[in-house]
């Protein structure tokens, strides 16, 4: 029987990059299951919001292998903004991508800088919750680029990749990224674990 993990995220572009970093894995999002609502994201740091995530998720289904994340994006010239409130700095992306490029619109190149970073938290079963934390740096342009990815990735400049987020391929992406880092640790993790053959019903 293959492992069967439900993973706590409306976001459609987490959705695409867990599902291709993970094929050899069953893994089901919240409408899969028929899940509605969402849990209110109200912890000051990306683990204590991972933490609040995994737990309504693993509560609301009473599946046995939870993962959620918390992630967000770091401005230094901005004093680490917006940080825990990335998913509330604007109404839907377009916005936030908007208020970005405003907030920095004196900010020279050099001074750019920007680190994405990603809270994993896996919950499995009621007396474990497993954390994981990546980064991945680069600086924010002074103008979108590319058509992919979603959120901040058109303003995400990675200075490896030579290219933004959104104009690398979900692969290209997952190879440097925050999140890619930490679906590479989840999948490390998961190969030494002996899952239970019947789900976990509390
Ligand atoms: P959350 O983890 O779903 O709360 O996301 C926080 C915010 O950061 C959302 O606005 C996302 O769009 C944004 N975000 C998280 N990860 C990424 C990414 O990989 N690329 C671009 N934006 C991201």
């Amino acid at each position: 029987m293959g492992i069967r993990l439900l993973f706590g995220t409306t976001s459609k572009g987490k959705w695409s990059e867990a599902s291709q970093a993970l094929p050899s894995l069953e893994v089901l999002f919240p409408r899969d299951l028929g899940l509605e609502g969402e849990p209110i994201e109200d912890g000051a740091t990306f683990a204590e919001n991972a933490r609040i995530k995994v737990h309504w998720y693993a509560s609301a289904s009473g599946e046995r292998l939870v993962l959620a994340e918390d992630a967000g994006l770091v401005v230094d010239a901005l004093g680490g903004a917006p940080g825990v409130y990335s998913s509330r700095y604007g109404q839907d992306d377009a916005s936030r991508n908007l208020r970005l490029l405003e907030e920095l619109e004196k900010v020279p190149a050099e001074k750019r800088t920007a680190t994405f970073v990603s809270l994993f938290a896996l919950w499995v079963g009621p007396a474990t919750t497993l954390l994981w934390e990546a980064r991945t740096t680069g600086f924010i342009l002074d103008a979108p680029k590319g058509e992919g990815g979603f959120g901040y990735d058109p303003l995400f400049f990675h200075t490896g990749l030579g290219k933004s987020f959104a104009q690398a391929s979900i692969p290209e992406k997952a190879s440097v990224s925050h999140r890619g880092k930490n679906l590479d640790s989840l999948k490390r993790w998961l190969k030494g674990w002996r899952h239970p053959t019947r789900p976990y019903r509390p």
